[in-house]
């Protein structure tokens, strides 16, 4: 008798307000994509197969079995696309740091939709607007009404929209920790409760790293990575150069700080860390080389960007949400 097939599980991946890049690690799993297809059918993935939003919504609820969803949510479109694949999906995963934590996109969130359009549609020195025009919602033509997204004041995590299973965290995530984490779906391995991080652990980049570390460097002036002649196996805070290892899960294999670059923070803060940006504050306050508060502030000015350098991935799911204009 013919040994019965196990049936493949439906896979969705879908994009909102994305680079591309997560969709680009999907297909980097090389070799190991003929292990993902042997085990499922993919059902929708508006960037590589020719599927229609209308094929989604003509699909019962929880139809499809796992949908990896990356990108933030920005605007009507990401938004109503979340609400339809969590109702036809058992298991959501927000997919890469975007979705995660709102990601580079959510850098927005330092501004509004009124300066972002000011700049984009009339500041920009590329732009020639003189009559002010500005993306319309809906537009009529001979052959009917052009429709786009409404675009947002603020920029959004996924699960600030919808119930989220699982997170799998980066910028984009590992494709091995991809690989891992949908065989672990496939085979039916004991996953953790519904609304945990998978594919990261628990332990911070500063767990994983190698570079030598002391106990009481203190820094003077904080330096852009340029800025130093790095030696390559001195811990990039201790010389100076902002590095989120401390605010940030390991998973990822240390690949930037392994590349002489230091930590970004793609990966989202370990279990025991509410705000990455606050902690990394933490951690700068205690490396200032004075008790003078005029020289503190001197070298927290040395410090490039520390809004965006603390919050680059993490800003609309931190405690901050926005900043308000
Ligand atoms: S997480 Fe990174 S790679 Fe993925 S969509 Fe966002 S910016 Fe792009
Ligand atoms: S701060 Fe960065 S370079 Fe230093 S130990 Fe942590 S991860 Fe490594």
């Amino acid at each position: 008798m013919p040994k019965e097939e196990k049936p493949k599980i439906k896979l969705a991946v879908y994009w909102g307000a994305a680079c591309g890049g997560c969709c680009v690690s999907v297909l980097d799993v090389h070799e190991a994509l003929f292990t993902v297809v042997e085990h499922a059918d993919i059902v929708f993935w508006p960037i590589a197969l020719d599927f229609k939003y209308k094929d989604v919504e003509e699909m019962p609820d929880g139809f499809i079995d796992v949908t990896l969803f990356n990108g933030a949510v920005r605007n009507s479109e990401n938004e109503s696309m979340a609400k339809l694949l969590r109702k036809k999906t058992k298991v959501l995963v927000a997919y890469g740091s975007c979705a995660h934590m709102g990601g580079i996109p959510g850098l927005a969130n330092f501004s509004n939709k009124e300066a972002i359009f000011n700049r984009a549609y009339i500041e920009s020195e590329s732009t020639s607007n003189p009559e002010k025009i500005f993306p319309q919602t809906h537009f009529e033509v001979p052959e009917g009404t052009l429709e786009l997204p409404v675009i947002y004041n603020d920029v959004k995590a996924l699960n600030q929209v919808v119930n989220v299973d699982y997170f799998l965290p980066g910028c984009p995530p590992q494709t091995e920790r991809l690989v891992e984490v949908f065989m672990a779906i496939v085979t039916g391995a004991q996953l953790p409760p519904p609304g945990s991080v998978v594919g990261a652990y628990d332990k911070s980049q500063c767990d994983e790293c190698k570079r030598k570390k002391s106990d009481n460097k203190l820094i003077k002036e904080f330096k852009r990575p340029w800025q130093i002649k790095d030696d390559g196996e001195t811990c990039f805070l201790e010389q100076g150069v902002i590095c989120m290892g401390p605010a940030t899960r390991g998973g990822c294999g240390v690949r930037c700080i392994e590349g002489n670059a230091p930590c970004r923070g793609c990966y989202g803060p370990p279990p025991d860390i509410t705000d990455p940006g606050a902690k990394m504050m933490s951690a700068i306050a205690t490396m200032i080389d004075s008790n003078d508060p005029d020289e503190i502030e001197k070298i927290i000015k040395t410090i490039e960007d520390p809004a965006g350098t603390f919050y680059r991935y993490s800003l609309p799911s931190s405690m901050l949400r926005r900043k308000f204009l």
